[in-house]
């Protein structure tokens, strides 16, 4: 049976091309499996295909009665709702341990590092399997986006060596160049305010309370008039009342290398307090990785 290769939900650069990126290491070592996706890709992922003529994965919603390799997460909340009739096969991941279980043992290859492209490299260099130019330029692609140019403090020195090593097989000469294009066209704000908000969005279990949290990186927030940021606060409410104890919009600025928040919560002195802002200046100067520096003080705040 041919197993899948699968990114989370709502869909970023890294999980997509981490999924292609494992199906071609897969493969080179014996092992059938297809890449996939849980949604479109968003535009700047869009960008990073076009650019290097690379097709999207398929489309999965359901997994009942599949092998499955994940990769970019380990989480339940961000696997298929139906991912319990699932045989999980490894996990190729870059964040914190979830809560996913197998019934066998499994292959897991989970580093603290920017990005699972950077790990899915290493992998692919210990099997001794050779990755396609266009595939290296994706997965630079990738590192870029995940580690912000660099700038983001989960970036680590096997990130920057990794991407190095990546741009020589894809014939890229100006790394800074191409993250620039490709941040362009991840600014992109012609969408719906909804659009917006889970372009890259994700739920964690926070004390038993279910707490949203979306990113937008932005090469400038000034790209963000005052009407906008008035919509994306509406629909933050709307997207908080569908079930959550709270709703969080994380815009950061990636030149000013800091973030800016909208908070819709039942607990939202909780969520200024844990993240050092103010109801009234939400500015966060450095604040630049949802995991790394929102989700663990938010989960420590909620857990007490
Ligand atoms: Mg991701
Ligand atoms: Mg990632
Ligand atoms: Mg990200």
């Amino acid at each position: 049976m041919t197993a899948l290769v699968l990114g989370h939900k709502n869909p970023d650069t890294d999980s997509i091309i981490a999924a292609l990126a494992a199906e071609n290491l897969f493969r080179g070592r014996g092992i059938d499996v297809a890449a996939a996706a849980q949604g479109e890709p968003a535009p700047e992922t869009k960008f990073v295909l076009d650019r290097f003529k690379l097709n999207a994965p398929q489309i999965v919603s359901s997994v009942a009665g599949h092998d499955v390799y994940l990769v970019d997460y380990s989480d339940l909340a961000q696997a298929p709702d139906d991912f319990k009739d699932a045989k999980l096969l490894g996990i190729l991941d870059h964040h914190k341990l979830g809560d996913v279980t197998s019934d066998a043992p499994l292959e897991c290859w989970i580093q603290p590092v920017g990005c699972s492209n950077t790990i899915i490299k290493v992998v692919s260099d210990f099997y001794g399997v050779k990755i396609p130019a266009a595939l290296a330029g994706a997965m630079l692609c990738a590192i870029l986006s995940d580690t912000v140019l660099f700038k983001s403090p989960t970036c680590t020195k096997t990130d920057v060596k990794v991407a190095n090593e990546l741009a020589e097989i894809a014939g890229i000469q100006d790394i800074n160049a191409l993250g620039m294009e490709m941040f362009k066209a991840k600014s992109n704000l012609d969408a719906s305010p909804r659009d917006l908000i889970f372009r890259d969005f994700k739920d964690f279990d926070m004390g038993g309370k279910k707490v949203g949290i979306g990113q937008l990186e932005l090469i400038s927030l000034d790209m963000i008039s005052s009407d906008l940021m008035g919509k994306l606060q509406s629909e933050l409410d709307a997207v908080k009342a569908e079930g959550r104890n709270s709703a969080i919009l994380v815009l950061t600025d990636i030149m000013k290398e800091g973030s800016k928040m909208l908070v819709s919560s039942d607990n939202e002195d909780i969520i200024y307090q844990a993240l050092g802002a103010k109801k009234d200046n939400t500015w966060m100067s450095g604040v630049m990785s949802r995991k790394k520096q929102v989700v663990p003080p938010l989960q420590a705040a909620f857990k007490a």
